[in-house]
């Protein structure tokens, strides 16, 4: 036991992630979630080898795959539906996200999670850090971990992040039924990339349930709202005339959610007097390398394994400043790549007559990163020194 006592402000896949990993540490964590329980269904997201390892090594592999669904290739096709490239994507599982947030808090403690504790504040004036919630209570720690996503209400303790950049982009998220659809519809990765537009569907779990996340350019005048349901027919007549297949998966849409994108530059510090940024909060990035949640599992893992070794709460400085150093160069890149490849496919016009728009460049440096050897390296080069 290190003696640490860590407050964790939000219980999304970050949040959960570090938790569980503290608490496998054996260092006292609490974890204070805005909603009053994990959604019941939320969207679809890819876990790539990069997050899976992490779970896995947090002894979660059989759940994951006992509940995801394996995608092992992509067909890049266009908007006409003539494939254009057709590659292995390695280890990769399409999950609905409650699902995912669902096994890991299943794996900490009952006692660790406060669902429904909405926090207002993280004051580091005097003292160690006080966690303030909305009801009036507060929660003292050593170390507060601020995993409040994009949009996070407490990171501006920290740093001063630069405006939130609207992509200019919306998703039209969704999960429909497979049941009935072909084969090579019903199993891996389809992702339809046409003029400003693309299309990606892919399965999420065991028993036939497909996302689909439509890429449009956002509607203009739309509200400042940035995430709601539309009417499904906005789905389907933003890919009218696209091939059949699309259609197909489209048709079958009856709930529709539009998130209107965006991320921010790259930003420092993440850490102050005891105060410590994770996943979005820290690094808000496009999804169009499929990496948010990926990167903030990453995190989670190299963050622990730092403060588990911290002999109390005079230890933990130079520990939050090399989880910085470990983490920022590795999510400054997936976020500046992110925001090209957004780029890229929202100009994507005929991908048949050899336009550059499918991705087709070397990822094992984002897949086949390794977070656990890497925390365990960064514990132990402090342990050296
Ligand atoms: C269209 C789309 C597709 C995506 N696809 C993928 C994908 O395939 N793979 C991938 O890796 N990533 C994907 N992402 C990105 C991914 O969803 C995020 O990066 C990831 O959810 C970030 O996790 P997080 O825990 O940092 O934040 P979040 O998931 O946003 O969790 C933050 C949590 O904090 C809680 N909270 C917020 N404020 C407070 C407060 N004041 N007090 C207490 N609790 C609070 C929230 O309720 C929430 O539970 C996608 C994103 C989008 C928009």
């Amino acid at each position: 036991m290190t003696g640490l006592r860590v407050a964790v402000v939000g219980g999304g896949i970050g949040g959960a992630t570090v938790a569980l990993a503290l608490e496998r540490h054996g260092v006292d964590v609490a974890v204070y979630e805005r909603r009053d329980s994990v959604p019941p269904v939320g969207s679809g997201l890819g876990l790539a080898g990069n997050g899976y390892r992490v779970l896995e090594d947090l002894g979660l592999g059989p759940a994951l795959d006992g509940t995801g669904a394996p995608l092992a290739t992509m067909r890049m096709l266009s908007a006409d539906g003539t494939e254009v490239a057709h590659y292995d994507t390695g280890r990769l599982l399409g999950m609905r996200r409650a699902d995912l947030i669902r096994i890991v808090l299943d794996g900490v403690g009952p006692s660790v999670v406060h669902h429904g504790r909405e926090c207002v504040a993280v004051e580091v004036d005097t003292g160690p850090p006080v966690v303030r919630f909305g009801d009036g209570s507060c929660a003292a720690a050593d170390v507060v971990v601020v995993a409040d996503g994009l949009r996070s209400r407490c990171a501006p303790v920290v740093a001063a992040p630069p405006a939130l950049r609207p992509a200019g982009t919306s998703a039209l998220r969704g999960f429909v039924s497979a049941d009935g659809l072909p084969e090579h519809l019903a199993t891996g990765q389809n992702a339809w990339l046409g003029p400003d537009r693309h299309l990606l569907c892919y399965p999420v779990d065991r028993h036939g349930t497909l996302n689909f996340a439509a890429f449009v350019p956002r509607p203009a005048g739309s509200a400042d709202e940035w995430s709601f349901r539309v009417d499904p027919e906005v789905v389907r007549d933003a890919y009218a005339g696209w091939d059949d297949d699309a259609g197909a998966i489209l048709d079958r849409a009856s709930e529709v959610y539009r998130y209107d994108l965006a991320d921010r530059d790259p930003f420092a510090p993440w850490t102050r007097a005891g105060v410590v940024l994770l996943g979005d909060a820290a690094h808000p990035m496009l999804p169009h390398m499929g990496q948010g949640a990926n990167q903030a599992i990453e995190d989670g893992a190299i963050l622990a394994a730092l403060l588990a070794e911290a002999e109390g709460a005079a230890d933990v400085t130079e520990r939050l400043a090399t989880y910085e150093a470990t983490r920022k160069p590795r999510t400054d890149r997936i976020q500046r790549q992110s925001r090209r490849n957004g780029e890229r496919f929202s100009r994507a016009r005929d991908l048949t007559s050899g336009d550059d728009s499918a991705p087709t460049e070397d990822l094992s440096w984002v897949y086949g990163y390794d977070a656990p050897a890497a925390g365990r390296a960064a514990a132990a080069r402090l342990r050296a020194s």
